[in-house]
């Protein structure tokens, strides 16, 4: 079976995970797909690209007996066969698609990334924006947060009466106030 990656919500800065190598106290989660135990196996070596500077990166890896599939043990900041850092893809397609229509050639410039490689994250997520969107309203709910419907058209005038106070898209995270 091909291998599949597991991120983990590392809280180090890209630089302190470089440095730290393979000394970090790197977590053993359950096999994702038959929750049977991992053991740790061979890791590898991989560049990360953050504001233009490059950093190896140290990416163990964890196999399951049971399945006898190896799993990517990737740090939250990073994402599996992409160079760039997780931050620099979001804020490039935010910029482009979410925000206010900015085109791909600026909003490369200002991350320091290709224009070309930029523009290829803006295809794939527009191309896969609805199942993306789905997705992540599944987790909203799942976190009893409220999935929020997109408006149908940004020309909307007047929001619905049970809308959020601000539709925007990221209201596919919104959760209700914690009770204090
Ligand atoms: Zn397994």
């Amino acid at each position: 079976m091909s291998p599949v990656a597991i991120v983990w919500p590392c809280p180090l800065a890209v630089d302190a995970y470089a440095a730290a190598g393979r000394d970090l106290g790197f977590p053993r989660p359950d096999c994702p797909s038959c929750a049977g135990p991992l053991v740790f196996w061979p890791g590898y070596r991989r560049y990360v690209r953050e504001a233009g500077r490059y950093w190896k990166i140290f990416v163990p890896r964890l196999r399951c007996a049971r399945c006898g599939v190896s799993h990517a043990l990737l740090p939250a900041f990073t994402l599996a066969w992409q160079l760039d850092v997780a931050e620099t893809i979001g804020s490039v397609v935010g910029e482009v698609v979410a925000g206010g229509g900015c085109g791909v050639r600026p909003a490369a410039q200002r991350a320091g990334v290709p224009y070309t490689t930029a523009r290829g994250w803006v295809r794939r997520f527009r191309a896969r924006a609805a199942e993306l969107g789905v997705a992540f309203a599944a987790v909203a709910v799942e976190l009893d947060g409220q999935a929020v419907t997109p408006q149908p058209s940004s020309r909307v005038k007047s929001p619905p009466p049970t809308a959020h106070p601000d539709p925007a898209p990221t209201d596919l995270f919104a959760n209700p106030p914690i009770p204090t």
